[in-house]
């Protein structure tokens, strides 16, 4: 096995110092599918870079096949810019964008078609739609990186914010690959695994517990920077008569409980998770003891988020995890704004009660919540399998 480091720059401070990511790629030499795994491209989710740690860990011993290209502390600005104890990482303090949601969408949506940085699905299909599928994915692997090389060429005229800059870096890794994770966490939460719609049988063998599934629309994330393509391809052919066709290429985000804290024995069973799914795909030879936990399927519509109806200081009732029955108080809001005599003292407590039946997800990290915050996410109308 070769196990090489490389340190990609991705920007240059004002003093002139550079922001740097680590590459690591590990290659068995055997031929065999490219897997790609990066975490923490929203600085304060950090588990992921503990179940990269672990997945190395076990890549020291475990014969596979293929490759692996693995990017730990994968935004080099977000994962450092800390605001008291907090760490600042979400959102880039520059352009004001959300650092999971500037990826490059590689495929031609003009009405005319005739983007040229763009990958143009009718021409590509008239060129190459007769052939094999093993053929077609070859040649599609080599359009989405031309379309990557136009991007880097148009960079160099006109420059980049650095969030779309390290996205771009990322993402021209990840399209390399068979299989791609995106490693996150939500603020306060339990597991859960984004995939999309054409995965989620697949998507199964992770043996999470929550899966939300994604339609084929692009908005600005690593998964669906990734499979969108790949799927667009495939309704691009279906509408030619090629209905033989199933995709190859799988992406999914894993959503890795809380943000701000790094757990090295639950990191040890969620990379056992992952690792055992590459079992199951002929990646690692020997498979890995994990529990099956009960599965449930939210469409990402049915995947909602309760806003907080007014400022104030929460006590959260309800743990990520827990199904909700409508009407149970999910929180109370404590707040004296309203207090005028001391006999209503009690007044200060303001309940949230749940309005549907639902699966709570994840909640605000702080008791501190403004007006607006995303207090709760949860499912509603979603299926148990
Ligand atoms: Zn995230």
């Amino acid at each position: 096995m070769k196990f090489t480091k490389e340190r990609k720059t991705i920007a240059r401070k004002v003093n002139g110092q550079t922001q740097d990511i680590l590459v690591f790629n590990l290659d068995s030499e055997i031929p065999g599918p490219h897997i790609y795994i990066q975490s923490s491209v929203h600085g304060a989710e950090l588990q992921g870079n503990a179940v990269i740690y672990k997945i190395m860990s076990a890549l020291k011993s475990l014969p596979f096949k293929g490759s692996f290209t693995i990017v730990p502390h994968a935004n080099p600005l977000g994962g450092c810019l800390k605001m008291g104890d907090y760490t600042f990482g979400r959102i880039d303090p520059i352009s004001g964008e959300n650092y999971n949601r500037t990826y490059f969408d590689t495929i031609d949506k003009s009405e005319r078609g005739d983007d040229s940085i763009r990958i143009g699905l009718s021409p590509f299909c008239d060129e190459h739609g007769e052939k094999p599928w093993s053929e077609i994915k070859k040649f599609f692997q080599e359009e989405i990186q031309n379309s990557i090389n136009k991007k880097w060429e148009d960079v160099k005229i006109h420059g980049m914010h650095f969030p779309n800059k390290l996205c771009l870096t990322l993402q021209e890794m990840a399209a390399r690959a068979d299989y791609v994770f995106d490693l996150h966490t939500a603020p306060v939460a339990t597991h859960y695994v984004y995939t999309p719609e054409y995965c989620k049988e697949s998507a199964l063998q992770l043996n999470f517990p929550n899966y939300i599934v994604i339609p084929n629309e692009f908005a600005g994330a690593l998964d669906e920077a990734t499979f969108c393509p790949w799927w667009s391809l495939k309704d691009e052919l279906s509408k030619r008569g090629r209905d033989d066709i199933q995709i190859d290429f799988e992406s999914y985000t894993i959503e890795l409980c809380g943000e701000e804290v790094i757990e090295l024995e639950r990191a040890q069973v969620e990379a056992s998770k992952i690792l055992n799914f590459l079992h199951l795909k002929g990646v690692i030879d020997q498979g890995m003891e994990v529990k099956s936990p009960k599965q449930v399927y939210c469409k990402l519509e049915n995947f909602k988020t309760y806003h907080a109806p007014m400022g104030g200081l929460v006590d959260y009732h309800k743990t990520p995890g827990e199904i909700v029955k409508k009407g149970e108080k999910l929180a109370t809001i404590l707040s004296f704004m309203g207090l005028e005599r001391l006999e209503e003292i009690e007044k200060c407590e303001h309940p949230i009660l749940a309005q549907e039946d639902l699966l709570l997800i994840n909640h605000f990290a702080s008791a501190a919540a403004p007006e607006g915050a995303d207090l709760f996410q949860y499912f509603t109308n979603f299926d148990e399998i």
